[in-house]
């Protein structure tokens, strides 16, 4: 019989529920959960595609010492040995750990219980510091808490809702498909978008805000003088539950109209419609991502953003409320337990002697950490320099996500110890640990993870436990009880981990602190088996009919007042005369991270299978750059090459490259490489969206494109992007010389043996060649050059790797490069859900369909997870465009 289990999605904080199903013969699917209230039965085409990203290629199944297998005894000794014999030396400030939003619960709490309570420093950060620390530090200084005031429903009930900085249907896709329904459910609703790009999540914008990057300190500062200006201040919010208003205004009077339009750039109009919205509408959310938080100014701009809400008193009511939309699955429970450097736990605050008191008490610690511990950049910088000597790297691969990552690999090299827990073996950041360890991945391990929403959703084992694989909780308790911390880490199950978890976040509180889930303290095993999807706060023996926050006051200061806080725009054009160019760096839509598990998917690696950087069409002019050219971005930190996407959603002066790409996917794409470690001196998060770098051409003798069976071995070519295909793999080439014998480089790079003789075709005149090796009726390998980008109809070419070719036309037709009359390409892959592709599409519109409704009902494309929605309301508009002429 299948068995069915409910789990969670494991990418982005939307938090889906996920029914995964194992049928007899093993084989795994998925669907989402119709009873789950984040996103009632809708998937992305990421959370669509996880039983493609769950075999065990790649995989650490056993420990490794120095690169030789190991057993867990041997391999934990010598972790909790080398840990403990470094702060018996150099004291507890020369270890860290550094860990992640990929965590649960359970995992995180073990790990900052070990290194504050026992170890006794708060080195322990996570890479939520580069996703969410900004907005963290805002609502502390607003709310005395870490509070998500709203829930995902309000952003159906609003009127007016204001996405800024986030590219909501490429990062949240299915709250992205919830609000497109609701607006089309309430055609009057309004949608704006603040982003210095036309994104995607601008298709359903009303207004769409182009301003220039990291000005949104001065569009918000002018927005509350403007809310006073205009009588829109809702005095008794203010007088009862708020204080520093007064100091607010003035700080933002000096703050003109005019001073606006300059530093955003934006016209008059545009500025007025937006403003003149906002006072004019009740029930207004802002909801705010990475372009906010991962900014010099993300704290003082999510403070902006909470000072209009606090003005209007437009906070914690239905449809209203400043919304933070976190990137990762769990950086709200990292959130929760304190696994940033400058938290505590349970929503206490390390600076607060109280709170280590009670802390330290509940743990009955030796030791509890008395000051904030290193943020993310000063960390690997700590290990650089040589004060951190021994590290912990968990469920991260920050050797292709941290900025200034060249120096971060490079610290990595010369740290003494550093042990690296991951389930993938050949990561950038693995291939420099002393000791690896093999952990469970999704779909394996069981446990707890909260949504931006602040709902808590069990993940659930559905899978064997592949190899040695173990626990990322379990790994840390045994290196605790090896320390000498065994009664405090007995933990046998993540059940017992979530009740002490919930204990404490109940443990002398009264209300006196947001996060209490003391509802679940003590649970047992049984009861966290059926444990279903539930928002917090859910205390003990108190009912809490309220979901949301701070429609009454009831503020975490001492005093229960919020903070307005007086923040000032400050200059932020990087840009020189050396680095004309602003890199702002970010996700795209079937993408996760660094690629470590969806790039394992030949179907979410159809829609982008390369790394690329759009650039408007003049700046590519100038530069010389070629629609699907070549391009070289360069600060003073690296470089990087990839693809040219010559677009006019691109504002002048900017680039964007994403931060997916990987020394295992493409030959020089880590773009964190170029981005430096300048952070918020608040929050510490990194300004990974304001880079200065300089762009160029990259001049090419020959452009190349392939398909292989076998993953290719060695690849010598100035640019390639290597990409997962149905039956085996896509790689775009480019080559900066000529190379002599293209037959020899295709047996080097797809280790095809002398036996087989290519089917081969080169044109000298326009310098085409194109080789394809057969192994009886299978393709081995096929190679397309040209001087100029590749014209080959790709989705076609990827899909001889899996067709028959005992006859001869389909060889020589794969050789000539075109399908043939009764095999039309389908073209780029748009909606990965149905593999429908751009051709296909046009042909559907010129065949009549004359809406993205219509392509739907005809190819099924944009109906399932919807997240190509927008591409294809591209398409429809520009065929029917071009038609019309
Ligand atoms: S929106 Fe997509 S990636 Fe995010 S949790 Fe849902 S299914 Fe997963």
């Amino acid at each position: 019989m299948p068995v069915e289990t409910k789990t969670t999605c494991p990418y982005c904080g939307v938090g889906c529920g996920v029914v995964a199903r194992v049928d007899e013969d093993g084989a795994v699917s998925v669907k989402g959960d119709p009873d789950h209230p984040s996103n009632y039965g809708r998937l992305c085409s990421k959370g669509s595609a996880l039983a493609e990203t769950i075999d065990l290629d790649g995989r650490i199944l056993h420990p490794e010492i120095g690169g030789r297998q190991s057993t867990w005894d041997a391999a934990l000794d010598r972790v909790a040995e080398k840990f403990a014999k470094t702060i018996v030396e150099h004291g507890p400030d020369s270890v860290a750990f550094y860990v992640s939003g990929q965590l649960l619960t359970e995992d995180y709490y073990v790990a900052n219980k070990l290194m504050k309570g026992f170890i006794g420093s708060a080195n322990i950060d996570t890479n939520s510091r580069l996703c969410m620390s900004s907005s963290v530090a805002g609502h502390r200084r607003a709310f005395g808490s870490d509070t998500v005031p709203g829930n995902y429903e309000d952003l159906e009930l609003a009127d007016l809702v204001i996405l800024t900085g986030s590219n909501l249907a490429w990062c949240h896709p299915v709250l992205y498909q919830r609000l497109a329904a609701a607006k089309a459910r309430r055609p009057g609703m309004r949608v704006v978008v603040i982003d210095p790009r036309r994104t995607m999540t601008a298709d359903i914008a009303d207004l769409h805000l182009a301003i220039r990057p990291d000005t949104d300190v001065a569009l918000f500062v002018g927005l509350f003088s403007h809310l006073v200006s205009n009588n829109a201040i809702d005095q008794n919010y203010v007088a009862a539950h708020t204080s520093g208003f007064a100091e607010t205004f003035l700080a933002a009077s000096a703050v003109s109209f005019a001073d606006v339009l300059e530093q955003t750039g934006l016209p008059t109009m545009q500025l007025r419609e937006f403003y003149r919205l906002f006072t004019a509408t009740e029930k207004v959310v802002t909801c705010y991502s990475q372009g906010v938080n991962q900014s010099s100014s993300g704290t003082d701009k999510v403070n902006a953003i909470l000072n209009c809400h606090l003005a209007t008193g437009r906070i914690g009511r239905p449809g209203m409320g400043p919304f933070s939309l976190t990137g990762q699955p769990n950086a709200m429970g990292g959130r929760e337990v304190g696994g940033l450097a400058n938290m505590l736990a349970a929503h206490m605050a390390l600076e607060s002697e109280e709170d280590r008191d009670r802390v330290q008490h509940f743990w009955q610690s030796p030791v509890i950490a008395g000051k904030p511990g290193l943020k993310a950049v000063d960390l690997f910088q700590a290990v650089g320099d040589g004060r951190i000597k021994a590290l912990w790297i968990m469920a991260t691969n920050p050797v292709v996500s941290m900025p200034d990552a060249d120096a971060v690999e490079a610290a990595l090299k010369a740290c003494p110890f550093v042990v690296v827990s991951d389930v993938l073996k050949d990561t950038d950041t693995a291939r420099h640990a002393h000791v690896l360890l093999p952990s469970l991945g999704w779909g394996e391990k069981s446990g707890t993870v909260t949504s931006s929403e602040r709902r808590i959703s069990r993940q659930r084992a559905f899978l064997d436990v592949p190899g040695a694989a173990r626990a990322d909780w379990w790994q840390l308790a045994e290196v605790a009880r090896r320390m000498g911390f065994a009664e405090a880490f007995a933990f046998d199950t993540p059940a017992q981990i979530f009740a002490e978890h919930a204990a404490l976040s109940a443990f002398d509180n009264d209300g006196r602190r947001d996060f209490d889930i003391g509802a679940h303290a003590g649970i047992d095993r049984q009861a966290y088996d059926v444990l279903s999807p539930f928002q917090w706060p859910q205390p003990a023996g108190r009912d809490r009919a309220e979901s949301r926050f701070f429609a009454k006051g009831g503020f975490y200061h001492p005093d229960g007042k919020a903070r307005f806080v007086a923040v000032e725009p400050v200059a932020c054009d990087r840009t020189s005369a050396a680095y004309p160019f602003t890199l702002n760096t970010g996700r795209i839509r079937d993408q996760w991270h660094t690629m470590t598990r969806t790039g394992k998917s030949a179907r979410l690696s159809a829609h982008i299978a390369e790394p690329f950087a759009e650039l408007h069409p003049r700046d590519a002019l100038e530069l010389g750059v070629v629609p699907a050219g070549l391009v070289e971005i360069e600060s003073p930190g690296g470089r990087a090459v990839v693809r040219a996407l010559v677009t006019d959603r691109q504002a002048r002066g900017s680039v964007f490259v994403p931060m997916h790409w990987n020394d295992q996917f493409a030959a020089k794409a880590r773009i964190d490489t170029l981005v430096p470690p300048l952070t918020d001196r608040i929050s510490g998060q990194p300004a990974s969206k304001n880079v200065a770098v300089a762009a160029r051409a990259l001049k090419v003798a020959c452009y190349g494109f392939a398909v292989s069976l076998a993953k290719p071995e060695s690849l010598d070519a100035a640019y390639w992007a290597l990409a997962k295909a149905d039956g085996g793999w896509r790689l775009e080439l480019a080559f900066t010389d000529a190379v002599e014998d293209w037959s020899a480089w295709c047996r080097r790079t797809f280790v095809i043996p002398d036996t087989i003789d290519p089917l081969g075709y080169a044109d000298q005149r326009t310098g085409e060649t194109r080789l394809a090796f057969f192994d009886g009726p299978r393709l081995l390998a096929a190679v397309f050059l040209a001087r100029e980008p590749v014209a080959v109809a790709r989705t076609w070419a990827v899909a001889q790797l899996t067709a028959e070719h005992a006859d001869l036309r389909k060889r020589f037709a794969l050789v000539a490069g075109r399908p043939g009359a009764d095999k039309p390409d389908p073209g780029a892959t748009v909606c990965s859900c149905f593999g429908v592709g751009v051709n296909q599409i046009v042909a559907a519109v010129h065949g009549g369909c004359r809406s993205v409704e219509a392509v739907g009902k005809a190819l099924n494309a944009g109906t399932n997870c919807g997240s190509c929605r927008g591409e294809i309301r591209g398409i429809v508009e520009g065929c029917l465009a071009a038609a019309a002429e």
